[in-house]
């Protein structure tokens, strides 16, 4: 099963203790795909199309507990262009029932789709949150790209989408895509604060881990790069200077110089492989890396000098 259904069926099964919250989660997924209030038969009828069967569930249970309505659930049939199943709840209403869910009307001509009555607190937030994405969310899995999206055909449900992320301090972008338009989220902590918000503890759990692990690969190829890099010059470096002690050495001029040159000009040679600071302890008396440092650019440059000279 991919991540994204393994999220929305961990959020499927989140069902509110509150009234407020589940409410809220109702709204949102009425929001997003509305709902139709039909009288076939002198009867009241509540129809919701949702996107995916966790979704489905979720409405179903929320029905149950919140309004005591036994809803029906079936797949749609009608044939959409994307082959994507959707689902149809439906629940025959009384007339209580159906004053109750009269607010659940969505007007997408209202000031704001979103009702901000049902959203007024932090908890209720967190489930309006929860039901956007169990129904038309999407999230990659985390050893790939990150990636976390909500598909929409509203454009103004999309940028009162945007604001409502905003209180959690959730920076979504937005982009359209053919006749939908996509609000989404590229980064990591982000989309932890998400998933910690809509309350996927498990999801949370296996995205943290793989986050941790490819952070950490990360870092070791980037400390192996710097290793070789620094290997690779320190390298260049002593092969240049055992070339120059080695020429100085044929003009017999080694011997001429005056301490600690020579002494550091014959320990380069023997130890080939040695660091400068390894070369400074083995100098007595003992030097300190930067002090070899120094005396190797005089020893480079009197070598060249002499060279030079020799050439004339
Ligand atoms: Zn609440």
């Amino acid at each position: 099963m991919s991540f994204a259904a393994d999220v929305r069926n961990e959020l499927a099964r989140i069902i509110p203790d509150k009234e407020c919250c589940r409410k809220a989660e109702l709204h949102a997924i009425f929001v997003t795909n509305g709902q139709e209030f039909t009288m076939p038969n002198e009867e009241y009828l509540l129809l919701v199309k949702v996107e995916n069967a966790a979704t489905a569930r979720k409405v179903f249970q929320l029905l149950k507990k919140t309004y005591y309505l036994q809803a029906n659930v079936e797949i749609d049939n009608k044939k959409r262009f994307n082959k994507t199943r959707r689902y149809k709840v439906s629940a025959v209403l009384d007339t209580e029932q159906k004053k109750d869910l009269a607010d659940f009307k969505v007007s997408l001509n209202a000031k704001n789709i979103i009702n901000r009555a049902w959203v007024s607190k932090s908890c209720c937030r967190k489930a309006f949150l929860r039901g956007i994405f169990l129904n038309r969310g999407f999230i990659s899995k985390p050893e790939g790209n990150y990636h976390l999206e909500i598909v929409l055909n509203n454009s103004k449900l999309a940028s009162e989408l945007i604001k409502f992320f905003s209180k959690f301090d959730l920076q979504a972008r937005i982009v359209q895509r053919k006749q939908q338009i996509v609000i989404y989220i590229k980064e990591s902590e982000q989309i932890v604060d998400f998933l910690r918000i809509t309350g996927a503890s498990k999801a949370l759990l296996h995205f943290e881990n793989i986050r941790i692990l490819k952070s950490m690969r990360n870092t070791v190829n980037r400390q192996v790069n710097c290793e070789t890099a620094n290997l690779a010059k320190t390298v260049e470096a002593a092969v240049r200077q055992i070339e120059l002690v080695e020429k100085l050495s044929m003009n017999e001029k080694l011997e001429n110089l005056a301490a600690p040159l020579n002494e550091i000009a014959h320990l380069r040679v023997s130890y080939p492989d040695a660091t400068l600071r390894e070369l400074g302890e083995m100098l007595n008396p003992p030097l300190s890396k930067s002090g070899v440092a120094y005396h190797m650019r005089r020893l480079e440059k009197k070598a060249n000098e002499i060279i030079e000279h020799e050439k004339k």
